[in-house]
């Protein structure tokens, strides 16, 4: 067993090692510096903080191996609202699955809810080996405070080695308390997931710099890693209504927890019937080459033609055309629809990265070498205020006929 090495002759009591201890491990006493060994987690910071170099940690490696080694499988956080189990569940799922065969591990989700007992068969059919189930009362609305509890307790007592939540308003809020409940680090919006087998790493690749470069991001020392990963990112796979699991229902003393929030009401989401943009077969996305609020009403026209969902780039957010929550791209949503218009977008790499898994493409730009002209499926290079209108035309006329690919 490692432990912390101080050597006293080197110590000058400065205090740096002691600030830098974020579990309040090491503190100052009459005697010099003392380390509270139950609370010291062998990180090392205070190995690298010392000027001195009074402080070692032998074999801290070996500890942080033989740590690692007692970790096995690969977990999914099931969302879960009112009963529904989001879609994202699946699409970890189905990339969990993979990963979890390369790493030789199981895959497992976890459910947390009210209620929600018959949604485990929903879960192995999507491939889940096993399902962690929390099913109580108190769970009946998802509050992070609360979930991330109940997360840790079931993390420290079952030991995951990789924790994959969906990048949505409650992972985006949940998973961040669990890491740092759990001490350890977590990657947020994930693009591409991958495996090192042989030392057991999650590779976590996600845009960085401006989306310039894409940055693969590990977490060697500490187990569990954790990531987010967007909706519509990985395909969500073929259930098989025919697959069991394994399940381990938890009780985690929930009577018992206590949080500060309080809900005190679930207020009903706004609904005008327009189908959410994540689930849109088709979307109807307006740039910065709309030229004005009014220019992005012809994106509204077709969508309308055609029966689709409005999205755009963030110049017409950021104008104030649209709501924040049609962005499309690296700081908005990623979509997947069976086809995607766009009108006056120039195709940077940071909108790409949202509409590019596409069944089908059609772009309209003035600009003949627009980037987006590479992705698109059918180019049409010309002013869409001449354009769209005539295509409005010819839909009202002849009918619609939404083009795929063979
Ligand atoms: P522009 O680049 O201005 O392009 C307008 C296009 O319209 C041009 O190609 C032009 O030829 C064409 N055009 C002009 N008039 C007409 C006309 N009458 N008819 C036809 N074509 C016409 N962007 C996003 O979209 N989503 C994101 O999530 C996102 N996140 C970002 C995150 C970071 C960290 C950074 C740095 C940037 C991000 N961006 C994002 C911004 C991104 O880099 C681009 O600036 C943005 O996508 C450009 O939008 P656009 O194509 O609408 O505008």
């Amino acid at each position: 067993m490692a432990k912390l090495i101080i050597d006293r002759e080197l110590c000058t009591e400065c205090g740096e090692c002691v600030d830098q201890c974020i579990y309040g491990a090491l503190s100052l006493e009459d005697d010099g510096l003392t380390v509270d060994v139950e609370k010291c987690m062998l990180c090392g910071a205070c190995e690298e903080s010392c000027p001195n170099e009074a402080i070692t940690i032998p074999d801290k490696k070996a500890v942080v191996q033989a740590d690692r080694d007692s970790y096995h499988g690969i977990w999914i956080y099931a969302e879960q609202w009112e009963g529904e189990i989001n879609e994202v569940a699946f699409e970890l799922l189905n990339e969990g699955k993979r990963l979890a065969e390369k790493l030789g591990e199981d895959i497992s989700a976890v459910l947390i809810g009210s209620g929600v007992k018959d949604k485990v068969a929903q879960l192995s059919g999507y491939g889940a080996g096993r399902v962690y189930l929390v099913d109580h009362q108190i769970c009946k609305v998802p509050e992070e405070e609360l979930y991330a509890k109940i997360l840790s307790d079931l993390a420290e007592t079952y030991k995951p080695k990789i924790i994959l939540f969906g990048a949505t308003a409650l992972g985006r809020t949940l998973a961040p308390r669990l890491a740092a409940r759990l001490g350890t680090g977590l990657t947020a919006d994930c693009t591409v997931l991958d495996v090192d087998a042989e030392k057991g790493l999650l590779l976590q690749t996600r845009p960085a710099f401006g989306g310039n470069v894409m940055a693969t991001i590990l977490c060697p020392d500490v187990c569990p890693q954790m990531a987010t990963v967007r909706p519509k990112v990985f395909s969500k796979g073929d259930s098989d209504a025919g697959r069991t699991c394994e399940l381990i229902t938890h009780d985690a003393a929930l009577d018992r927890v206590k949080t500060k929030t309080r809900i005190k009401r679930v207020l009903p989401k706004d609904s005008d019937g327009e189908v959410r943009l994540e689930d849109a077969e088709v979307v109807v996305a307006g740039g910065a080459g709309c030229g004005s609020k009014e220019g992005f009403a012809l994106v509204h026209q077709l969508a309308e033609a055609l029966g689709g969902t409005v999205a755009a780039t963030r110049p017409p957010v950021e104008e104030g055309w649209v709501d924040h929550g049609v962005q499309v791209g690296q700081t908005g949503k990623v979509i997947a629809p069976k086809l995607y218009i766009a009108l006056g977008i120039a195709g940077a790499v940071q909108h790409a990265i949202g509409m590019q898994s596409a069944d089908m493409i059609i772009a309209v730009n003035k600009d003949p070498d627009a980037a987006i002209f590479q992705l698109a499926d059918i180019g049409i290079v010309g002013d869409m205020f001449e354009v769209v209108p005539q295509l409005i035309k010819q839909i009202k006329e002849k009918g619609l006929v939404v083009p795929t690919k063979q």
